[in-house]
């Protein structure tokens, strides 16, 4: 089995949009001397820009000596297509576009394979047998080595496992949902079932160690850079995610529309952590530490702009053992009124 770091990288509105290559290879090192080995991208991502940045990088990292392909665990995704995603069978999860798009992100990628292939969302137009066949072959052919979902419905999940098993195809292993301290249902009710840890033991080859069904590796831990409280002043800081262009009707809705109420519970926490016993360490922090407190997420995957953030965040993993259930469950209280799906 594949073992990924608690914390790993993303490149999401970041790499080839606001992170050049100099500031990717800076990121990934840091994050790879802090223990970090799994890098996640999307063909999606800058329009497949962070796919080629992360190639760059990890042909950079290898070529100074720093890590060799066989310590990083490297994740794409398909389904929304790249840049010529207007066009029908560039996108979804046919065998057309599983086959060509995969092709298509080693390329930029410049790797013979990727670790994980993500279904970055359900496609409802496709015979799931097709697309469980698909995945399944990309693996015969080592072109990945597992493939997961991402924000696929419990039943939809199931039921590819269930094809697999009867078909004697590759099963997901992994899947990629939201999950921070407003975006929670779906990890901890929906896919209870799949993160449950269930004895494998008993026969001659069977292993004796408990398993999941489905190891989670979660996204935007911070709801889009949320929960760091930078936004407790009523407007985007210069430089931040929601003074991006592409970010205005998020702002929008943070600032004075629906979400504004997330505004509030980060600053609520923030102003809550020395009644905690938490006031050397910052509102970041412990949301971070928050998701990976969760016995159910393999790996809680990062976002940042820049090396202090990273650095930052990366230094979570130190408060994870002080979250103890009495603070969970007090964090778990003031944020009640502020979970929404
Ligand atoms: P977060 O919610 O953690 O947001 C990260 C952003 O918050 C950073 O880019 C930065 O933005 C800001 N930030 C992070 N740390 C700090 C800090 N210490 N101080 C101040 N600001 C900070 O995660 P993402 O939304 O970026 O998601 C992480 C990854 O998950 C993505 O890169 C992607 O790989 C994956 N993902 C997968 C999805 C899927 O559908 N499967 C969907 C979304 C993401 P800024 O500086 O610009 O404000």
């Amino acid at each position: 089995m594949t073992q990924v770091s608690v914390f790993s990288l993303g490149t999401w509105v970041t790499w080839g949009d606001q992170v050049d290559e100099e500031l990717a290879y800076a990121l990934a090192r840091t994050a790879y001397a802090a223990g970090v080995n799994f890098f996640d991208t999307a063909e999606i991502y800058a329009g497949g820009v962070a796919e080629t940045l992360l190639g760059a990088v990890i042909a950079r990292g290898i070529a100074d000596g720093v890590w060799t392909r066989a310590d990083l665990v490297v994740s794409t995704k398909l389904f929304f297509g790249d840049k010529s995603s207007d066009r029908p069978n560039r996108r979804g999860l046919s065998r057309k576009h599983i086959t060509q798009g995969l092709s298509a992100s080693l390329a930029r990628l410049g790797l013979d394979y990727v670790d994980i292939i993500y279904a970055h969302r359900a496609d409802f137009q496709t015979p799931l047998s097709e697309t469980v066949a698909a995945f399944s072959a990309a693996i015969d052919r080592g072109q990945a080595l597992y493939w997961g979902t991402s924000m696929w419905p419990a039943a939809r999940i199931t039921a590819a496992l269930d094809e697999a098993a009867a078909t004697g195809r590759a099963p997901p292993v992994v899947e990629q949902p939201e999950y921070n301290l407003f975006t929670r249902k779906r990890v901890e009710v929906e896919y209870a079932p799949f993160t449950a840890l269930r004895d494998t033991g008993g026969g001659v080859e069977a292993t004796t160690a408990p398993r999941r069904t489905l190891g989670l590796t979660i996204w935007s831990p911070l709801a889009d850079g949320v929960l760091t409280n930078k936004y407790a002043g009523g407007a985007a800081p210069a430089g931040s995610r929601m003074a991006l262009g592409r970010s205005a009707a998020a702002g929008e809705r943070l600032f004075r529309g629906a979400d504004r109420y997330k505004v509030d519970a980060a600053a609520a926490l923030a102003a809550a952590l020395p009644r905690l016993g938490l006031a050397d360490v910052s509102v970041t922090q412990v949301a971070l530490a928050w998701t990976v407190a969760s016995p159910a997420v393999s790996s809680c995957i990062l976002g940042a702009t820049s090396v202090a953030q990273l650095e930052e965040n990366l230094g979570a993993m130190a408060v994870v053992p002080r979250l103890t259930p009495a603070v969970l469950t007090e964090v778990d209280k003031l944020m009640e009124p502020f979970v929404g799906g």
